[in-house]
């Protein structure tokens, strides 16, 4: 490997590399674009272009895309060449302002919800400057937003963009009544720490249900699960370090900071964190690092599975959303601070996310809801589906002494008064985290963990930005028209912190009370995607974004239609699939298995009448049965996916699937694996468990 620091971000366009290349002016109004979000001109447009273009071709790029993230979850790229005719059959390469810009895309095939009927198939893409272009399998790619020509957002980008502003606005006006009248800007700073499961391609090959589904729809459990938890941090297998060493190097000439890589706690599980990055960038590299993982372990051997629940019985994969506010000057405004002043300002802050978390337990826990994800919520491996907020002991004292005006009892025995206290220094929780929480405060940043491993972070990003941005506007209105700030901000902390302290919640997340005690405190517990995405029409939610404008109600509108259908769509390919690996599959393989085992009894018995065939018989009766139980719910199962009504709209027919199909599909599985059991292994028409997660 050549030196990491020529490595790194050695296929980007960054900030680096324009210096070099771009003409003074030029790069000065490219970075105030970047730094200030300040429009483009179409000259300077120009210009960035041609450089760009000379710096691809340098390395053997012929190729430019358009990358974006349509609501597929997943990106999009239509490659171009530079190709431009010339005279007398000549050509010659071109990348204009133009095509930098502005793309057009027949992106008629992309979901948008009914937003733009198919024979109005045009949409486009917009370039994102904050995002760097960068070189990717040999292609120059743009990051870029993705539009209808009405303007409507028909991405993931979009809105994450807009809601970078929306808190931006807000916060700044929060910091102008501190004094801080040197921030212009404050942005969102995510490090989405990725989990993933690898298993070996020839025999991930033989399984349907993992090359249509991306999880296993059969399957027992194997004798040795994660019982013995020695895969967590464990020494990494030969195989998978080569593959984490390619992973990190192609991640970093993308400019990915991949930091971290370990095993987590499952067989065949792993982790890699990144160093965070601003949260349109993290989302950017979140999506190339789902992309290489894919790409690096088909060069291994081996498979990169990025389902949310891959195995039953083994913990699944889900992604940790870290999340702070850091304005232009460098400061994270969740850092609790060393004056009396940055004490106030933090615990204002603070209050604004506790405050938004209650007030839209439902958008947060929608942005994490799909039906891969469904299966691990509330499964004791991940968080539940009840959103609360973790604080820890310290931070939570200290906050109870302020609502109740009661002594601190912390290493000095103060009264804390906001403004005049400096907040007593806790311990950053990294020992006794509290794994079971869905949003957890670290010490500087709140970590998000009811992810799932596929997702996009922008959707989940987009409504915490937004609804933070929501409750300080509403502290910037009051605080802007108090007489007396100080007092006016201390009464605001203390009433706010009163009406929302029922969401902080510390202890187990995953134990019965806990659901009993949520229900009491009035917390939501939304089960399923389908109990969940009906609430993102819900007017409070729709005024939220509108009042921000991150997403108009039409916009909301079209992303519910595109959830439902999606859902629906994710269980009627299962549905097939299990249909047809239990039919043509797993069925005709037992009764071939049995047919053996009733050979074998006759030859037994001709040899001579005494011999017993007691144990074929115990094993036939078995084997019967079962496959007489697994043939009937075959039928069942194929009831219920014929019962599918074509016509229904989006919401009955995604409950359908959540009543009626899911129930008939664990029914088959059951009844299968059961006979997995007792079924001759060479007999088994595919690997198994153990063969799956104890094989790299
Ligand atoms: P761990 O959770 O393993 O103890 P850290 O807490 O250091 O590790 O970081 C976890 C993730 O949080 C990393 O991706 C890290 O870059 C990110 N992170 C750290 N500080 C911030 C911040 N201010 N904003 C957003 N993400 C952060
Ligand atoms: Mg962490």
């Amino acid at each position: 490997m050549a030196k990491l620091e020529e490595i790194f971000g050695s296929n980007v366009f960054n900030d680096s590399v324009m210096q070099q290349r771009l003409p003074k002016d030029t790069y000065k109004a490219l970075k105030k674009t970047i730094d200030q979000g300040r429009s483009l001109d179409p000259q300077v447009a120009a210009i960035v272009a041609h450089a760009m273009k000379d710096w691809a071709i340098e390395r053997g790029v012929t190729h430019y895309t358009h990358w974006f993230q349509p609501l597929t979850g997943i990106t999009a790229e239509k490659h171009d060449s530079f190709i431009t005719p010339k005279e007398g059959g000549a050509m010659i390469q071109t990348f204009s302002g133009k095509e930098l810009v502005q793309g057009e895309s027949d992106a008629s095939s992309f979901p948008s919800g009914g937003l733009r009927s198919t024979f109005e198939a045009r949409g486009y893409t917009a370039w994102d400057p904050t995002s760097y272009a960068f070189i990717k399998d040999g292609v120059l790619c743009i990051p870029t937003a993705f539009c209808s020509w009405g303007g409507e957002a028909l991405d993931q980008k979009t809105p994450l963009l807009r809601s970078m502003e929306a808190i931006s606005r807000q916060a700044v006006r929060v910091l102008k009544l501190f004094g801080r009248n040197d921030v212009s800007r404050v942005t969102t700073t995510v490090g989405p720490e990725q989990e993933y499961f690898l298993i070996d391609r020839k025999l991930y090959d033989q399984r349907k249900d993992l090359i249509f589904t991306g999880r296993t729809l059969f399957g027992a459990k194997p004798p040795k699960g994660q019982e013995l938890e020695d895969h967590y941090f464990g020494s990494i297998k030969p195989r998978v370090q080569a593959f984490m060493t390619e992973l990190d190097e192609e991640l970093w000439k993308l400019g990915v900071l991949s930091k971290t890589e370990h095993n987590e706690v499952a067989p065949a599980q792993h982790e890699m964190a990144p160093i965070f990055a601003i949260a349109n960038v993290a989302a950017d590299h979140n999506q190339l690092t789902m992309d290489m993982m894919k790409k690096v372990a088909e060069r291994h051997g081996l498979v990169c599975l990025l389902a949310e629940k891959p195995f039953a019985g083994v913990n699944g994969s889900g992604k940790h959303n870290n999340w702070s506010m850091c304005t232009d000057t460098g400061y994270n405004l969740l850092e609790p601070g060393d004056s009396p002043h940055e004490s106030a300002q933090f615990l204002l802050f603070l209050t604004a996310v506790i405050k938004a978390v209650d007030d839209y337990q439902d958008l947060l826990r929608i942005s994490v809801a799909s039906a891969g994800n469904d299966h691990r919520l509330g499964a004791n491996e991940a968080p539940p589906a009840i959103i609360s907020m973790f604080l820890g002991d310290e931070l939570t004292a200290i906050i109870k002494s302020l609502i109740t005006g009661s002594e601190y009892h912390g290493a000095e025995k103060t009264m804390m008064t906001i403004g005049v206290h400096v907040l007593p220094k806790f311990p950053r929780d990294t020992t006794d985290r509290n794994r079971t929480s869905p949003f957890a405060f670290t010490g500087n940043k709140f970590e998000f963990r009811s992810l799932g491993a596929s997702a996009s972070i922008s959707e989940c990003n987009t409504v915490l930005n937004t609804i933070v941005a929501e409750s300080l506007r509403q502290f910037a209105d009051r605080l802007e028209a108090a007489s007396d700030f100080q007092a006016e901000l201390h009464d605001l902390i203390v009433s706010e912190i009163k009406a929302h302290k029922r969401i902080i919640f510390n202890g187990n997340g995953y134990s019965a009370e806990w659901v009993e005690e949520a229900q009491r405190r009035g917390l939501m517990n939304l089960k399923s995607t389908v109990d969940a995405l009906p609430r993102m029409i819900q007017q409070k939610n729709i005024d939220v974004f509108r009042i921000h404008h991150v997403y108009t109600e039409t916009e909301i509108h079209s992303r519910y239609e595109i959830r439902l259908e999606n859902y629906t769509k994710v269980l009627n390919i299962e549905a097939e699939t299990a249909l047809m690996m239990a039919r043509k599959e797993i069925l005709p393989a037992v009764i071939r298995f049995s047919g053996d085992v009733a050979r074998s009894a006759l030859k037994v018995r001709s040899l001579s009448a005494d011999l017993s065939t007691a144990s074929e018989e115990k094993l036939l009766k078995a084997l019967t049965r079962g496959t007489d139980l697994l043939s009937e719910r075959i039928d069942a199962l194929q009831a219920a996916i014929s019962g599918f009504d074509r016509s229904a709209g989006a919401y009955d027919a995604a409950a359908y699937e959540h009543d009626v199909v899911i129930p008939a599909m664990e029914a088959v599985r059951a009844a299968a694996d059961e006979l997995e059991v007792i079924t001759e292994k060479s007999y088994w028409p595919f690997p198994t468990y153990s063969d799956l997660l104890f094989n790299v």
